[in-house]
């Protein structure tokens, strides 16, 4: 993976783990406070490092936030993951960053969509809320599939009741029987949320698989290349 430097890399810095929320299949959302204050930009990412082992998470809160925050799935035989899984509030590692080109461009398109699948949620908690302070008087649209967990629904919720311009269209493809939104994956409610390509910026975030078939749905509602901003893990 080519690592994009958006603006001069920071060195890296100690985060202390204040708190851990756990879902299902292991994920969870944990929440850290930085040893001094890491300035980057609503979308990037930075390396988290564990015992000589870099990868890339992306930040989950919001820039101006006294807390760095991550949505992180876990791979059970995978390198990082099970190791973040383990640690408790109180314990520290390291982050370097901030990294990436993924956040909110300036546009004069009316409305930014943004499509997540899982844990590709975790970017849009703060690109959307930047979005939604930015452009005001644009339309602000979620579409967000997850297997059991709507994850941050209360802070989804909040956001709309300040932001009557933000739409959510939530996607459950294990649905409880109790679930009152859309059933299945994003891509087989792409066309009935999104009628065409016009005015519109779109961002998407998740696996592979899932950005390769949203991309070829928005083509096919004949959305340019242009127009689409992606990052995958
Ligand atoms: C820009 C960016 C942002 C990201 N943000 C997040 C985020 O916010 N949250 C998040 O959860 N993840 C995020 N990721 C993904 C993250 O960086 C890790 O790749 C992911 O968490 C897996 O790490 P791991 O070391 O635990 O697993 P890995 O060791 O990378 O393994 C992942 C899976 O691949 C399989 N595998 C590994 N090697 C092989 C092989 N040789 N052959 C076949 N299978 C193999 C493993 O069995 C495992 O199931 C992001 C990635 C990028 C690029």
């Amino acid at each position: 993976m080519v690592i994009q430097k958006a603006e001069e890399v920071q060195n890296s810095i100690k985060v202390k783990i204040e708190s851990v929320e756990r879902f299902q299949e292991d994920n969870f959302f944990m929440k850290t406070k930085p040893e001094k204050k890491l300035s980057f930009k609503a979308g990037q990412f930075v390396m988290i490092n564990i015992d000589g082992v870099h990868k890339p998470f992306s930040i989950a809160s919001f820039p101006g936030e006294d807390t760095l925050d991550f949505l992180i799935s876990v791979h059970p035989d995978g390198e990082i993951t099970p190791k973040l899984a383990k640690l408790k509030p109180g314990e520290e590692f390291e982050v370097e960053g901030p990294y990436g080109m993924f956040f909110v461009k300036d546009t004069p398109a009316k409305e930014i969509i943004f499509i997540a699948a899982g844990t590709g949620i975790a970017p849009f908690r703060s690109m959307v809320t930047d979005a939604l302070f930015r452009f005001p008087d644009k339309k602000v649209t979620l579409i967000f599939g997850f297997r059991y967990d709507f994850y941050f629904k209360d802070f989804w919720k909040k956001l709309q009741k300040v932001h009557k311009n933000l739409r959510i269209c939530a996607c459950c493809t294990r649905p409880h029987r109790t679930w009152k939104g859309y059933t299945g994956r994003v891509t087989e409610h792409l066309g009935g949320e999104i009628k065409n390509a016009k005015d519109k910026e779109v961002y998407i975030c998740g696996p592979p698989p899932m950005v390769k078939d949203t991309r070829e749905h928005l083509k096919e509602i004949g959305f340019a290349d242009k127009q689409i901003r992606l990052e995958r893990w």
